[in-house]
C-alpha cells in the first residue's frame, strides 16, 4: 500500500484554479439554517456517484461497482477552510482546490456553494472512473485511474500516461452532470483542465462517446488507442504523440512546446476527420 500512497499524493487528481478562471459571485443567498458546505458536498457526492452507477454500471466491471459501494459509504469528502487545508498539505499549490488523500478520500477547500458543487462532482468522477493497480511485481507496480497509467519501479515513478487526457475526460463529465442537475453557475464556477477537456470533447467527436466510457468507466483503454490509431490511417505512434502533446498543453510552461503540439494536434485532427469522411464515402460506394 505504500506505493498506493505515494501515487495518491502524486497524482493528478486535482482540481486546479485556472489562470483565466471567470471569478462569479455566489448566489446563493445565506440564510439561516443554510446548507453547510459539507452538507452541500455530501450531496453532491451522493448524486454524482448514485447518476454515475446507474448511467455507466453497465460499462463498469463488477468488482469496480463493488469497490465503488464501499468507498462511497467510507469515504465521504471532507471540506476545511481554506487555511486549514494548507496547513494539513503544505505540498499542495494555493491553487488546488481539492484532492485525493493517501486513503482515497476527498479533501477540499471551503469555496462558495458553486464551487463546492463543481470540486465534489470532478473529484467523485475520478472515484467513479476505473480504478486498478497491479502491484504483483515487487518492483514495478502500475496504477490506473480512468485511462491514465502510472508505473512505478522501486517506489519511483518512471511512466505517466495519458494524465491530461485524463483529467479532461474528467472534467468534461463533470461539467455535463453539473448541468444535466441545472447547475450551470457550478459548471462555470471552475475552469479546471480548459485544455484538456476540449480535447477530451474533440476525442470524443472522433471516436464514439460509447468507446471514451468503456475506456473510461471499462478499463478499455486499449480500445480507444486503437481506434485513434486506426482513424491515422494505422500509424502505431498515434495514440501517444496525441496523449502527450495534451499532457504539454496542460502542464507545459514552455510557450514554443507548447505552440508546437497545439499544431501537431490540429494537423492530426484534420487527418482523422479527412479518414473518417473518406470511410463515409466508402460506405456510400457500399449501399
Ligand atoms: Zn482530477
Amino acid at each position: 500500500m505504500a506505493i498506493f500512497r505515494r501515487l495518491r499524493e502524486t497524482g493528478g487528481r486535482e482540481t486546479r484554479e485556472d489562470e483565466k478562471k471567470r471569478t462569479l459571485p455566489e448566489t446563493t443567498t445565506r440564510r439561516d439554517g443554510e446548507t453547510s458546505s459539507a452538507k452541500i458536498s455530501a450531496e453532491t457526492y451522493e448524486k454524482t456517484i448514485g447518476h454515475m452507477t446507474e448511467t455507466f454500471g453497465d460499462v463498469m466491471p463488477e468488482e469496480q461497482r463493488v469497490r465503488i459501494d464501499i468507498e462511497r459509504e467510507e469515504k465521504k469528502p471532507v471540506v476545511l477552510s481554506s487555511e486549514e487545508y494548507s496547513q494539513r498539505f503544505p505540498k499542495k499549490d494555493p491553487s488546488v482546490l481539492g484532492h485525493y488523500d493517501t486513503e482515497g478520500r476527498i479533501y477540499m477547500r471551503e469555496g462558495s456553494p458553486e464551487v463546492i458543487r463543481h470540486v465534489t462532482t470532478h473529484e467523485a468522477l475520478h472515484l467513479t472512473s476505473y480504478n486498478e493497480l497491479d502491484d504483483t511485481d515487487p518492483h514495478r507496480a502500475v496504477y490506473r485511474s480512468g485511462i491514465r497509467e502510472a508505473a512505478y519501479e522501486n517506489g519511483k515513478l518512471t511512466e505517466d500516461s495519458n494524465r491530461a487526457l485524463n483529467e479532461g475526460i474528467t472534467e468534461r463529465y463533470a461539467m455535463q452532470e453539473l448541468q444535466r442537475r441545472g447547475e450551470v453557475t457550478s459548471c462555470w464556477a471552475v475552469n479546471a483542465y480548459p485544455e484538456a477537456q476540449r480535447k477530451a470533447y474533440e476525442l470524443e467527436g472522433l471516436v464514439g462517446s460509447r468507446t471514451v466510457q468503456e475506456a473510461y468507466f471499462g478499463g478499455r483503454a486499449e480500445q480507444l488507442k486503437q481506434e485513434v490509431i486506426r482513424l491515422n490511417g494505422g500509424d502505431e505512434t498515434a495514440w501517444d504523440r496525441f496523449s502527450r502533446n495534451v499532457d504539454v498543453l496542460e502542464y507545459s510552461s514552455d510557450p514554443e512546446k507548447i505552440k508546437q503540439a497545439r499544431l501537431e494536434l490540429t494537423v492530426q485532427r484534420a487527418e482523422m476527420i479527412a479518414f473518417k469522411e473518406s470511410e463515409r464515402h466508402k460506405d456510400d460506394h457500399n449501399l
